[in-house]
């Protein structure tokens, strides 16, 4: 591991771009350089200056925008059953290339790779699944009570704008573009600044394996300059925003100014609920899991952990050992299951997070505020005693952070699971069938999990509740937010029935 990430990264980046000199935007088919500011990257596993790159700027959008459009019209102008075929095979593509496209994530977020493998496969499953789709979406016929046959028609936007944040580069590369494109659509993502490297490397991939060049597009660069000159284009006519509320605020702000509609997938502060009657052992093992992996990084973390009274101390003594165990590492180590934190804002934050637990009172049961220098490195963390006021149980943490918080009765534990702004998951561990189900059904979270914790499926929609969101961007229902329906009305009676003006 003596490579700087540097060295790394350019050789992980030549595998899918061989002979660039430089990193760009991926647009119609070509690697375009950005003229905007100098984005300067750190390797998160040292600390260490890596390689920088320019912002792609507005110009370089405003081609993207029209390498959009008119891809988009090849696309749409192709069979439903030929663009399936093209996912598929696109899918194919991305797997003959896993690995090489999990090490590229790896070295760019500090995910450790064991993760960033199953993440790969996991966009090959995304475009199967919305493969499978291209041929079996389409409209309805309507009974209307008159002559004329009425029908509808799902028909693409034309150009859906995706931004998206600095976890889940990878990831999010197949859950927002292949639901975009099986409907027709032609897709311009702008990932983080922070992580680009993936989504390129997907896109020339999917254009290999037969996507029309420019139908997938990716913007290298800020989101207030590029992003936001895309939004500003009117070529581009959706918006997919996953990210932070600050943001997501400013995207809508945005996108309404231009009369477009928009989908907003923000964070959460999601409680983990465990009742005296769980099984403690897995819920201790599915605690750990919902916020530990990934380190914490992740929109659905189960942060606030609410566990009843009687078993409060035994459960948290479980999960603090667990923290414990978990094996820290460099992210390219298959033994790793924790990584560094992906990028110095976010660790700065996490220790600022860590330490103002610890001076409103709560106590450390894992972990320390002793930060190694270096790598952004953040030992799992359990904070015990913990009240739902507290600053660490009401603000999004985004690192491997618990906040156990001590509850008497159901009723207590869904007023204080309720009491967030947040609303994007949640779960409950319990033996008692009837509670799982009440719980479930009043907790206020767009998905929710009954003993167990973290699964999530393309085949199921995802999307938040309160400033967690709104909007659906997994499963069928994202090719509903992905398309417009069009009404046809046909008469087929042989007399006319309207004689406006001939009576
Ligand atoms: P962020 O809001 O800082 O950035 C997200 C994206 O927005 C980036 O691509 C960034 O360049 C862009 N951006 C920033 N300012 C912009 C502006 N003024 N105009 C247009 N675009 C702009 O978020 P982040 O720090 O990258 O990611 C962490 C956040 O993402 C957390 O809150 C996390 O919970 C959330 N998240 C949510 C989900 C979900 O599905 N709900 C999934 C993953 C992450």
């Amino acid at each position: 591991m003596e490579q700087s990430k540097a060295g790394f990264l350019v050789a992980a980046f030549a595998e899918f771009f061989p002979g660039a000199t430089e990193i760009g935007s991926y647009v119609g088919g070509k690697l375009i350089p950005g003229s905007g500011d100098e984005i300067q990257l750190f390797d998160p596993a040292t600390g260490e200056k890596s390689v920088s790159y320019r912002d792609a700027g507005a110009d370089v959008a405003a081609l993207a925008c029209m390498a959009a459009q008119e891809a988009q019209k090849t696309w749409w102008g192709m069979t439903h059953a030929a663009r399936g075929r093209t996912l598929f095979a696109v899918a194919a593509k991305i797997r003959e290339h896993g690995e090489a496209l999990a090490r590229l994530e790896s070295i760019s977020t500090g995910k450790p790779i064991r993760d960033s493998r199953r993440e790969a496969e996991m966009v090959a499953e995304m475009f199967e699944f919305y493969a499978g789709w291209a041929d079996k979406f389409h409209g309805d016929v309507i009974a209307v009570p008159t002559t004329h046959l009425n029908y509808t028609r799902r028909e693409p936007y034309g150009t859906i704008l995706h931004v998206t944040p600095w976890n889940i580069p990878i990831l999010s590369f197949g859950w927002q573009v292949a639901p975009t494109i099986a409907v027709g659509n032609a897709a311009l993502l702008k990932p983080s600044e922070l992580t680009p490297f993936t989504s390129l490397a997907v896109a020339s991939l999917a254009e290999q394996a037969g996507l029309p060049a420019g139908l997938v597009n990716v913007l290298a660069g800020y989101g207030h300059t590029t992003a936001q000159a895309a939004i500003a284009n009117s070529i581009v006519r959706k918006v997919v925003f996953v990210g932070s509320p600050a943001t997501g605020a400013k995207i809508a702000e945005s996108a309404a100014r231009h009369l477009i509609p928009c989908i907003l997938e923000l964070g959460g502060k999601s409680a983990n609920i465990v009742f005296e009657d769980a099984n403690l052992d897995m819920a201790a093992i599915g605690a750990q899991a919902a916020v530990y992996s990934g380190t914490g990084q992740s929109c659905t973390a189960g942060s606030r952990l609410l566990v009843q009274r009687r078993v409060y101390d035994e459960l948290v003594d479980k999960v603090a050992d667990g923290a414990r165990r978990l094996r820290i590492g460099h992210p390219l180590e298959s033994s790793t299951e924790i990584g560094p934190i992906s990028n110095r804002g976010q660790y700065e934050h996490i220790k600022r997070m860590i330490v103002a637990g610890v001076a409103e009172g709560a106590q450390l049961a894992a972990g320390t505020t002793d930060f190694e220098p270096g790598g952004y490195y953040v030992k799992p963390t359990l904070f015990a005693g913990v009240s739902n006021a507290m600053q660490v149980a009401r603000t999004e943490i985004f690192g491997p952070v618990i906040a156990a918080i001590p509850f008497d009765t159901e009723e207590e534990a869904i007023a204080i699971a309720n009491d967030s702004e947040f609303g994007l998951a949640g779960a409950v561990w319990t033996n008692d069938v009837g509670r799982a189900h009440r719980v479930a059904g009043q907790v206020d979270a767009g998905t929710f999990w009954i003993n167990g914790y973290r699964s999530v499926h393309v085949a199921s929609p995802f999307g938040g509740y309160k400033n967690s969101g709104y909007g659906r961007t997994s499963g069928v229902e994202a090719l509903y937010e992905y398309t417009q329906t069009k009404s046809v009305w046909v008469q087929t009676a042989a007399t006319p029935t309207t004689r406006v003006g001939r009576s």
